[in-house]
């Protein structure tokens, strides 16, 4: 079968490989969807610190199954069967450590992924192993709602994670840093869960921002390029400021203009992770301190979050479809790597 392998940073193959087998305890998928995202073109460029080459990579997975080992439904009470259709969890928690036993499983301390440590989704068939089984990270596709669809569930979850934490409540304002699909999910998350009020989208790529804009209609776009973000959102909330804001990007300013913009008792996601080589900024702690301001990390997600992503595709609560802007058969799976690297599209999805 065809599969995209990692080597090293810079060689990645796409390349003829043995058709996995699937054992005792395993599931087996013929992957229909694994789509991309900035952590594929990451791993592309510089690797990843947790990723084993050579592998095969690809995270946001959903596939028919193929075979069931057979003890897999005794072990784990599930009654999985050959035609079933799945989604598969990227973030794998351990589910034994304090974390995890404390319900916190988006933090678990010894934290896998697929597309790291196991074989991922850029692959023709692929193995879910027992790791995801053993903590229900083989997720059920509800009937109406398409592999193309379930494969955005993962980056979705964590979306749901951080916006968890953020407390929103109906008729906040809200700023969502970076137009790619995970801030554009964020926003349809805030008002189709959330209630949120006016909702404001923030980036620097004006082609990149009118695309999403066009998808998810928030109340105002603001260029970041060529507008003042701070004083603007001031303006837009009569100096008040915004109650939640969500920094989906990994430019370091975005974080400061965060707190900065912040209303009092504001609530701050960094959700995208800053660049290893440059992690810092600069803060006014007073500024924190005296507007009581809350300023939220986040970490992927935890198997529950994926099947609620699941959930509200199918109630039609957060829509996807529409974000999904381009399918590339696998033999072209290199091209989806420049499309997301220079924000062709909203979201990519390859169709082994
Ligand atoms: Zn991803
Ligand atoms: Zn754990």
């Amino acid at each position: 079968m065809k599969a995209l392998r990692f080597y090293a940073p810079e060689d990645v193959r796409l390349e003829e490989v043995e058709e996995p087998t699937c054992g005792p305890g395993e599931v087996k998928l013929r992957v229909k969807n694994c789509s991309t995202c900035g952590t594929d073109v990451k791993i592309f460029h510089n690797g990843h610190q947790n990723l084993t080459p050579p592998r095969t990579i690809g995270h946001e997975i959903a596939g028919e199954v193929v075979e069931v080992g057979a003890d897999v439904n005794a072990t784990y009470g599930s009654e999985w069967k050959v035609g079933d259709r799945a989604q598969v969890i990227a973030a794998v928690p351990c589910g034994e450590c304090h974390e995890c036993r404390k319900g916190w499983m988006a933090v678990c301390q010894n934290q896998t992924s697929v597309g790291y440590q196991y074989d991922g989704g850029f692959a023709e068939y692929m193995i879910v192993p027992q790791q995801v089984l053993k903590v229900d990270g083989l997720n059920r596709i509800p009937d109406n709602v398409g592999y193309d669809e379930a494969s955005a569930a993962e980056p979705f979850a964590c979306a749901i994670n951080a916006q968890e934490l953020l407390g929103i409540e109906p008729g906040d304002t809200v700023v969502v840093f970076g137009a790619g699909p995970i801030g554009c999910m964020h926003i349809r998350i805030a008002r189709g869960v959330h209630e949120a009020g006016p909702v404001y989208l923030v980036d620097v790529n004006a082609e990149r921002l009118k695309m999403s804009a066009d998808a998810v209609q928030p109340d105002e776009t603001i260029d970041g390029s060529q507008v003042d973000v701070v004083e603007r959102v001031m303006e837009l909330t009569d100096g008040r400021g915004a109650d939640v804001i969500i920094t989906a990007t990994a430019a370091n300013v975005t974080q400061e203009q965060a707190i900065a913009m912040a209303a009092r008792n504001g609530r701050i996601s960094f959700f995208g992770g800053l660049p290893k080589n440059d992690p810092t900024i600069t803060c006014d702690s007073n500024v924190v301190h005296y507007r009581q301001l809350h300023i939220h990390g986040a970490n992927g997600s935890a198997p529950e979050h994926n099947k609620r992503a699941l959930e509200y595709i199918s109630t039609g609560q957060v829509p996807v479809k529409d974000l999904i802007t381009r399918h590339i058969p696998l033999d072209d799976v290199m091209d989806a790597f420049s499309i997301v690297k220079n924000g062709e599209a909203i979201k990519v999805t390859v169709e082994p």
